[in-house]
């Protein structure tokens, strides 16, 4: 997770944590008696647990905070709030980095860990339904060993599906496999008017809109998932991994170019520079060369012929480019150990600075070495290191800017930095996020890539599920809005005096 560090990013809803929340009085009453009182969280000291999710750099402590056990109370708390005019934020395990679940300060969280049954495995139909505390990697591990799930972050030991559901989550094995949007069939959905509805289901491609499609990806926006349809896949016959170490990150660059215009389609293409190489290395002990300017893990997977003679023609393609070395692994137990440095990427950071922010933009494969020498000059600019470490099939990067918090002015340096970051993937023809989404902290880039006309239609959608807008407000979209006409003499809301919301 991003190391603590002094808040960055004003909005309207971060707060010095040592302000008291507002008391919600009665309707925590009313939650109690949904939930148990065990359930209810209103202690000052038990709030701070849930204060951030994974990006650190923003703390807000909620009024309340609940944790259901069913769907049901789910449905209620979401009633309750409603009928109070009270805003809500659903939260799984925390694990976002893009403040997705930050609490809002006079609201409820809604926190789903309790909601984490596996209800029914289906490998003839290669369905799992399950409810949305149940973590990533144990739908795997319920339909191993001839099924798995592909979406894999690398925080699937804790993440939650509802979490992914939200994101439209990805991983090292999604430019194969596709994101969790491609995996999610149906949903049971507590709307932010207490309504209880079912989009989608087990079987695929239903008549009418797809609301499962918008949903997956909205952020909390619409409503709470109390259910959710998975689709699992057979496990591979073969799989076959190596890592290639090379001098550069473009001579790395070089060879993904290569495989993936030779029409090959590896399960997963992973590129590390030199500096997250070094603390994946101190961290793990995974025996990669300290030195190395990147490391290039590519592994196959699919018939055990096809992917045989693949793994030679990607060996060639590393010798080719001047690979300085390549490892491959003979067994399972070796595949791991590749794997572990990769995985252990963003939490070995504290290895080699006291905190680093996480950026995540994408940009086209083809232009990898120009916005990573862009980076490297922008980092030189602010005097601060940028460790790189990214999907590189998908050109989905993962720039962690370095710095050290309690060092005057560096935060900001910081913020600015990885500003200019997401700029830079804008301009080279990518987006602001590629899988950790946009939350509280990227809303401010959504300009950048939507005109007007764009962000209104989103807000339409968002509108037509939550006209109040109680759920995750102030998140995603960019600056406040308002939903609805208001009946009668047209009056302005004095946000719109204040020129900081407009009405749809
Ligand atoms: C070390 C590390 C590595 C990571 N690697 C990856 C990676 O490889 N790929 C990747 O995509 N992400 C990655 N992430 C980011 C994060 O793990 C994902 O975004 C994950 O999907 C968040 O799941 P969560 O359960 O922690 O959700 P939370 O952080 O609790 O919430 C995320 C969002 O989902 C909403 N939400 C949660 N549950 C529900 C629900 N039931 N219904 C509606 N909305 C809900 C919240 O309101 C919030 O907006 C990483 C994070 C860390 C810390």
């Amino acid at each position: 997770m991003s190391g603590a560090g002094p808040a960055f990013g004003a909005g309207p809803q971060e707060r010095e944590p040592e302000q008291r929340p507002r008391d919600l009085g009665p309707l925590v009453d009313e939650l109690r008696r949904i939930a148990g009182p065990e359930q209810v969280i209103t202690q000052e000291h038990q709030l701070r647990t849930y204060e951030s999710d994974g990006l650190l750099q923003y703390a807000v402590t909620p009024a309340a905070v609940i944790l259901p056990g069913t769907a049901e109370e789910v449905q209620q708390i979401v009633r309750t709030c409603h009928r109070a005019g009270v805003g809500w934020v659903a939260r799984g395990a925390g694990s976002g980095l893009s403040g997705g679940a930050l609490p809002i300060e006079d609201g409820v969280l809604i926190a789903l860990s309790r909601l984490r049954r596996i209800l029914e495995v289906d490998l003839d139909d290669q369905r799992v339904l399950c409810e949305p505390g149940v973590t990533n990697v144990a739908v795997s591990q319920a339909v191993a060993p001839t099924h798995f799930y592909p979406p894999d972050p690398s925080s699937q030991i804790v993440c939650t599906i509802g979490g992914n559901v939200a994101e439209n989550s990805g991983g090292a094995h999604c430019f194969k496999y596709g994101f969790t949007t491609n995996y999610v069939t149906g949903l049971e959905v507590v709307l932010p008017d207490g309504e209880l509805v079912r989009l989608g289901g087990k079987e695929v491609d239903r008549p009418g809109y797809d609301l499962v499609g918008a949903f997956v990806g909205s952020e909390g926006t619409l409503g709470v998932a109390t259910k959710v349809w998975l689709r699992v896949v057979p496990k591979p016959e073969s799989v076959r991994t190596l890592v290639a170490f090379f001098g550069s990150t473009s001579q790395a660059g070089e060879v993904v170019s290569r495989i993936v215009s030779g029409g090959m389609v590896p399960g997963a293409i992973e590129m590390m520079d030199n500096l997250s190489i070094r603390a994946a290395e101190a961290h793990t002990g995974a025996g990669y060369p300290q030195d190395a300017g990147a490391a290039l893990v590519v592994e196959l997977d699919g018939a055990e012929a096809e992917c045989e003679a693949r793994f030679d023609q990607v060996k060639a393609i590393c010798e080719d480019a001047g690979a300085d070395s390549i490892r491959i692994a003979r067994n399972e137990p070796e595949r791991e150990v590749i794997w572990k440095a990769r995985k252990a990427a963003f939490a070995a950071m504290g290895r080699i600075a006291p905190n680093y922010y996480v950026q995540d933009s994408v940009i086209p494969r083809t232009r990898l070495a120009e916005v990573l020498g862009r980076i490297d000059e922008l980092a030189d600019e602010h005097g601060l290191r940028v460790a790189n470490v990214f999907h590189a099939g998908d050109g989905n990067l993962h720039p962690l800017v370095c710095y050290d918090g309690t060092s005057e002015g560096e935060a900001e340096r910081a913020e600015e930095l990885a500003g200019l970051i997401v700029k830079a993937c804008v301009d080279a023809g990518g987006s602001i996020t590629g899988e950790h989404g946009v939350g509280v902290d990227k809303k401010r880039y959504m300009p950048e890539m939507f005109d007007e006309p764009d962000l209104k239609a989103f807000q339409k959608l968002r509108c037509a599920f939550d006209p109040d807008q109680l759920a995750n407000p102030g998140k995603l979209m960019p600056t406040p809005r308002l939903c609805g006409e208001v009946p009668g003499p047209y009056r302005q809301h004095p946000l719109e005096v204040a020129g900081i919301a407009d009405r749809f």
